[in-house]
């Protein structure tokens, strides 16, 4: 069943000779559970697509259309709503708040979704139980993503967006948090989509949208997608 479509997608930025094609008549489809990297160098349109995914961002012709929604219609008030009901997010600095524990950045969710799923249960899903006190600033990298996955899971959002999620992470770390991403669409419970410029994340995903100056250059469908242990 297709999750997301974007429909010739175009995004500029300026006008006159400045004009910027940020995403040039860009057009995908993406299954629901499937675990898709969309691969580029620094400029190719990546974030741009990301931020639309997301509703941050409306384009300036195409449409969006994300679990039955035309996002690419809605006003502000419409896209907070459907990013708070729909949509998990993964940066690349984890954006936890640094004044609270790591249990209350998790319970945020519950102020914002009502059916969130409880922040000792979603902790311990991704090993920190035993770390749920601490503020942000005592936990290794690797761990304040592992919070800041637990923080986008306990909506229970249709779709986990990250950019670039193991970017500030050595490989052995970025192993683990692409692990459990792995997992979550595995057990079918998620669509995940990653940014990234690293080709090797690309091998363990379902499919590979590869971009390029703001156009789609190929999509690569994995039949054997590299398990991340
Ligand atoms: P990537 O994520 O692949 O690095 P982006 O989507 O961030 O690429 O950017 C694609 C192009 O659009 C770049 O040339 C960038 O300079 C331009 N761009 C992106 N966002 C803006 C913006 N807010 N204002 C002006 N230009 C932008
Ligand atoms: P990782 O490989 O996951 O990045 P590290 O080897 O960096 O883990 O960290 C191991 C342990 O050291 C972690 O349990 C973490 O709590 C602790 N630690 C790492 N960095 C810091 C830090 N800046 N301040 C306090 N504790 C830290």
């Amino acid at each position: 069943k297709t999750i997301v479509e974007f429909q010739d997608v175009v995004k500029t930025y300026g006008e006159g000779e400045a004009l910027q094609y940020a995403n040039n008549h860009v057009s995908f489809t993406i299954e629901e559970g499937e675990f898709v990297v969309i691969l580029g160098q620094s400029g190719a349109g990546k974030s741009t697509v990301l931020n639309m995914l997301g509703g941050m961002d409306l384009p300036t012709s195409g449409k969006v259309l994300i679990d039955g929604e035309e996002v690419s219609a809605m006003n502000d008030k419409q896209l907070s709503d459907f990013r708070a009901r729909k949509i998990g997010f993964i940066f690349q600095f984890y954006n936890l708040i640094p004044s609270l524990t790591v249990r209350e950045n998790v319970a945020l969710t519950k102020s914002i979704v009502k059916d969130a799923v409880d922040p000792d249960e979603m902790l311990a899903a991704v090993g920190l139980a035993n770390h749920k006190d601490k503020f942000p600033s005592q936990l290794s990298g690797g761990e304040q993503q592992r919070v800041s996955i637990a923080r986008a899971l306990s909506k229970k959002p249709r779709i986990i967006l990250g950019d670039e999620p193991t970017g500030a992470l050595d490989s052995e770390t970025g192993v683990i948090v692409l692990s459990l991403l792995q997992k979550q669409s595995r057990d079918g419970k998620n669509t995940v989509i990653l940014v990234t410029h690293n080709a090797d994340i690309a091998q363990c995903a379902d499919k590979v949208i590869r971009m390029k100056n703001g156009k789609i250059r190929e999509v690569i469908t994995n039949e054997h997608p590299l398990a991340v242990e």
